[in-house]
């Protein structure tokens, strides 16, 4: 397809977070859109050819002991990666940049219309789906075998590499949805009544639809009733406490009545939780209600009752069922004044939806560049393995495993989204235990609890430290 120079830029932007070469000048990196040729007579440069395809052409190579897929390849799979010649020239046999490119920039998401009813990219269409490859952060992989080849390059012109790691083993960000917070609400009690009828969908069966019915008509009327089960922030913040992490919750509002929450920021209950949580070091941020996503004034509605009400200037958001349009919701955030956004997961499968285990900028396709703005990757939401993949507990743990260990791999980041009304026995039996275990085994691995926050000004100030150099274009 031929990258634009901006959308080459953006590429070599996002490398850069991961090294720097001090003494390498921009005329040492070259961009072929013609396949190299020793007649071409080039000396001492790093030489990228870039690929004509307007799709990926996906070669599986082996890389580090597992199957790599690059999504434009030139060479047969078995072609080295990259090279030297006699001319002190590295080339990259495989269209790295655009393989980078179409999955960090989210490319593919605007190549269709096709939406799922709550108006998503769906996983279905993904060429993650299509390679089976969700589970792997593949543009970490084309930096690194990029740095690879400038390794070799540096070696023999006498130059210094440093490498940059976010965090020296990996960075947990575990985050909280905050949809809903009374399970015995008035509205859910009736709603039973709906279900038993038939009238709206239900998992459980008839009998178990009547207890639950009664068990809510009896909470309230019992005055020694214990806490409403998804009223469990306090439960919540003592364990992250004691395991030594610090969470992030998004706050959603009520708005429409349309599959929002029915709660707003001015309720004193709300209001008091925001500024418990702030002022315990947690941080609190916007979870975009179902407009919010496409329509701005919604957004900047949302943004302004929140601060009004709890004092606080949220940094980041997640959108409500990761409702996301590209690049709209991104330009929509960042007219919202907003730092960063976490929504980038596929709602259906975790893993890595823009190919990366870094935060990163977007890329605005209307104006064909950069933006400003952070998005940090979700990489697992509770319920893309328990309800959509169906994973079970060990299912759902053994994926996270797999999370981490890529995450270790590139010092990058494991994002895990836990909604608080997630956490209820009642209907999932065993689950706050399961909870409780699965975070004390990501801290025992080594992780970095971090919050949205963090990670945004730790990646803000290593953009800052580390100027990017830009390569040439030929014509
Ligand atoms: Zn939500």
């Amino acid at each position: 397809m031929h990258l634009s120079e901006n959308k080459i830029n953006y590429v070599f932007h996002h490398l850069w977070h991961h090294l720097s070469v001090p003494t390498l000048k921009s005329h040492e990196m070259v961009i072929l859109k013609e396949r190299y040729h020793p007649a071409l007579g080039i000396k001492n440069k790093l030489i990228f050819q870039l690929s004509s395809d307007e799709k990926p052409q996906p070669v599986i190579v082996h890389y580090q002991g597992a199957p790599i897929p690059i999504l434009f390849g030139l060479e047969k799979k078995d072609a080295t990666l990259f090279q030297p010649d006699q001319q002190g020239n590295i080339i990259f046999n495989h269209d790295l940049l655009s393989s980078a490119f179409y999955l960090l920039s989210g490319q593919q998401e605007t190549e269709t219309d096709q939406k799922d009813q709550y108006g998503r990219y769906p996983y279905e269409l993904s060429i993650q789906k299509q390679l089976d490859c969700a589970h792997l952060p593949l543009v970490n992989y084309y930096f690194d075998i990029i740095t690879k080849g400038i390794e070799a390059y540096a070696k023999t012109h006498n130059k210094k590499v440093e490498h940059h790691r976010l965090f020296n083993d990996f960075g947990f960000f575990l985050s909280h949805d905050v949809d809903r917070v009374a399970y015995y609400h008035p509205l859910y009690i009736l709603y039973r009544i709906k279900q038993f009828l038939g009238l709206a969908p239900s998992t459980f069966s008839k009998p178990k639809i009547i207890r639950l019915f009664f068990q809510g008509v009896f909470h309230h009327l019992n005055p020694f009733r214990g806490q409403d089960p998804w009223w469990n922030f306090d439960w919540m913040m003592k364990m992250e406490k004691q395991l030594g992490i610090r969470s992030t919750f998004y706050f959603l509002k009520q708005e429409d009545r349309l599959n929002n929450a029915l709660y707003k920021y001015h309720h004193k209950k709300i209001k008091h939780l925001i500024t418990r949580l702030h002022e315990s070091g947690f941080e609190v941020g916007l979870h975009g209600t179902m407009r919010s996503a496409t329509e701005k004034e919604t957004l900047l509605r949302q943004k302004g009752e929140f601060e009004k009400a709890t004092g606080l200037q949220p940094a980041g958001i997640r959108q409500h069922y990761l409702r996301f349009s590209l690049p709209l919701t991104f330009k929509n955030h960042e007219a919202a004044g907003l730092r960063y956004d976490t929504s980038l997961s596929f709602a259906e499968r975790d893993g890595f939806r823009n190919g990366y285990c870094w935060p990163f900028h977007p890329y605005d396709f209307d104006s064909d560049e950069m933006m400003q703005i952070w998005e940090i990757p979700l990489v697992m939401m509770e319920v893309s393995a328990l309800n959509y993949r169906q994973t079970g507990f060990s299912g759902l743990q053994k994926a996270a495993e797999q999370h981490i260990l890529e995450a270790k791999k590139f010092g990058g980041i494991f994002s895990l989204l836990w909604h608080n009304c997630r956490i209820n026995d009642i209907e999932v039996a065993g689950v706050s235990a399961f909870y409780k275990l699965l975070l004390k085994f990501i801290v025992n691995q080594g992780a970095e609890s971090a919050r949205g926050i963090d990670i945004c000004n730790r990646i803000t100030a290593l953009e800052a430290q580390h100027p990017p150099t830009y390569p040439e274009v030929s014509k």
